[in-house]
């Protein structure tokens, strides 16, 4: 893994945060994107050398949705991006990690992302991403 991608953070209303986050960190979000298959609305702001996404449910099965009706809005999953996510996974599995996701599938902003299941880290949500080559 070589850096730290992003820190995901989930919300109840993107927009109210989208307002919140830019005062906090003093730029506005690059881009909102939906992502369907995640049932999300996701939005990214550059901070440095990594970035915040926030994510919002859009329906009530989304993991959002789920994580805030469980744990309240917050800090979901931190993101550290890889070179090649197919190996990183293998890796992974290797080392005894359960993976929410074997292959690789398409994320937001141009990646490929890969969850690892919280319950063999600390309870930390753990994505590997890697940019797909445009
Ligand atoms: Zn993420």
């Amino acid at each position: 893994m070589n850096k730290i991608e992003h820190i995901g953070i989930a919300v109840k209303d993107i927009e109210a945060s989208n307002i919140l986050f830019s005062k906090l960190l003093n730029v506005k979000p690059y881009k909102t994107e939906l992502v369907e298959s995640e049932g999300v609305i996701t939005s990214f702001f550059i901070v440095g050398e990594t970035k915040i996404e926030l994510l919002q449910a859009i329906n009530s099965e989304s993991s959002i949705a789920k994580f805030i009706e469980k744990k309240g809005e917050g800090i979901h999953h931190i993101a550290f991006g890889v070179d090649n996510a197919q190996l990183e996974i293998l890796r992974l599995i290797e080392n005894g990690f359960d993976m929410i996701h074997q292959t690789p599938k398409n994320g937001a902003d141009n990646k490929l992302i890969a969850f690892v299941h919280p319950k063999s880290t600390n309870s930390v949500l753990t994505e590997i991403c890697e940019e797909k080559s445009k």
